[in-house]
C-alpha cells in the first residue's frame, strides 16, 4: 500500500479548496477533487496532472454517488475528506431573505457536507488514519447580520463536526473544523459588492466594515487557510479532534454596522 494519503476535497477546483489541493499534491499525496464547475475542474486537472476529479454538485445525491465511483476507480481508498464546497447565499435581512436562496445555501453547504461525509465514512474506517476537516467560517461563532442562511449552514457544520468527532473518535477517525474570516478573492469581493448595493453604501465602506471585524484588521489568504488544513491532516495533529480552529486574525464580532 502507498504511504501517501488519498485526499478528497469538495469544491476543490478553486479558492481555498484548490489551494489546499495543490499543497497536498506538492507534499506527494493523491488528490481527488469534486467541483460543480466543469470549466474549473478541467482547468485544475490540466495544471495539476497528478490530480483526479469529478464534476459534481455536492447538493445532489446522484452527483455525490458519481464522486465516490470515480474515487474508487482512481484510488480505491480514502484517508482525508475536506468538506470545503460552499456558497455565500443571499445577503438580506431575514424578512427579505429569498426563500429559494435559503434552500440552495442549506442544500449545498449543509446537506452537501452530509451527503459526502455519509459516503466517505466507510472508506475512512478502512484507513489507518481517517480524518475529516469541515471548512466552516467565523460566521459559526457569531451572529452575522444579513446572512441568515450562510450563518445557519456554518453553525451546523460545527454541530456535525462535534457529533462526528464523538461518533468516529473511538474508531480513530479525527474530525475538526477550520473557520476562516473573509478570504481575499473574488468570492468576498462579490459578497461585499452585493452588500454595498443592498445597503446603499460604497464598496470601500463595506470593505472597511469587514476589516474592522477582526482585531488584526485583516483578511486572510487561501494559503493561510490551507496551512491549517494541512496541519490538521498531518500527524502533528494526531491527538486533535472535535476542534474548531479559526484562521482569522481574531474576529471580535460580525456586526455589519459602521457606528
Ligand atoms: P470559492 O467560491 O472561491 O470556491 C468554492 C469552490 O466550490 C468553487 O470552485 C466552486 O465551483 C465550488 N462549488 C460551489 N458550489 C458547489 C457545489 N454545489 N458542489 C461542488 N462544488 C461547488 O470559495 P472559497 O472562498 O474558496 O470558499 C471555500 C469554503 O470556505 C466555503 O465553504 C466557504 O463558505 C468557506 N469560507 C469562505 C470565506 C471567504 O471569505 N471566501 C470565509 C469563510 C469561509
Amino acid at each position: 500500500m502507498s504511504n501517501h494519503a488519498v485526499i478528497l476535497i469538495s469544491g476543490g477546483a478553486s479558492g481555498i479548496g484548490g489551494c489546499a489541493a495543490r499543497r497536498f499534491l506538492d507534499q506527494g499525496d493523491k488528490v481527488h477533487i469534486c467541483d460543480v464547475s466543469a470549466e474549473r475542474v478541467s482547468t485544475f486537472l490540466e495544471s495539476n496532472p497528478g490530480a483526479t476529479g469529478t464534476v459534481a454538485d455536492v447538493g445532489k445525491r446522484s452527483d455525490v454517488d458519481k464522486v465516490f465511483e470515480d474515487l474508487a476507480e482512481h484510488h480505491g481508498r480514502l484517508d482525508v475528506l475536506v468538506n470545503n464546497a460552499g456558497i455565500a447565499g443571499p445577503s438580506a435581512p431575514v424578512d427579505e431573505q429569498d426563500e429559494d436562496g435559503w434552500d440552495q445555501c442549506i442544500q449545498i453547504n449543509l446537506s452537501g457536507t452530509f451527503y459526502v461525509t455519509r459516503r466517505a465514512v466507510p472508506l475512512l474506517r478502512d484507513s489507518a488514519n481517517g480524518r475529516i476537516i469541515n471548512i466552516s467560517s467565523t460566521a459559526a461563532l457569531h451572529g452575522y447580520p444579513l446572512r441568515s442562511a450562510y450563518a445557519a449552514s456554518k453553525w451546523a457544520m460545527i454541530g456535525l463536526m462535534k457529533t462526528w468527532a464523538m461518533e468516529l473518535g473511538p474508531e480513530g477517525i479525527r474530525v475538526n473544523a477550520v473557520c476562516p474570516t473573509s478570504v481575499s478573492g473574488p468570492r468576498i469581493d462579490g459578497v461585499i459588492e452585493r452588500e454595498a448595493e443592498q445597503r446603499g453604501m460604497s464598496v470601500e465602506q463595506v470593505h472597511d466594515v469587514y476589516l474592522r471585524q477582526t482585531s488584526m484588521r485583516t483578511f486572510v489568504t487561501p494559503d493561510e487557510v490551507a496551512d491549517t488544513v494541512l496541519f490538521l491532516a498531518s500527524d502533528a495533529a494526531r491527538k486533535i479532534s472535535g476542534q474548531s480552529i479559526c484562521v482569522d486574525g481574531h474576529t471580535e464580532g460580525l456586526s455589519n454596522w459602521l457606528d
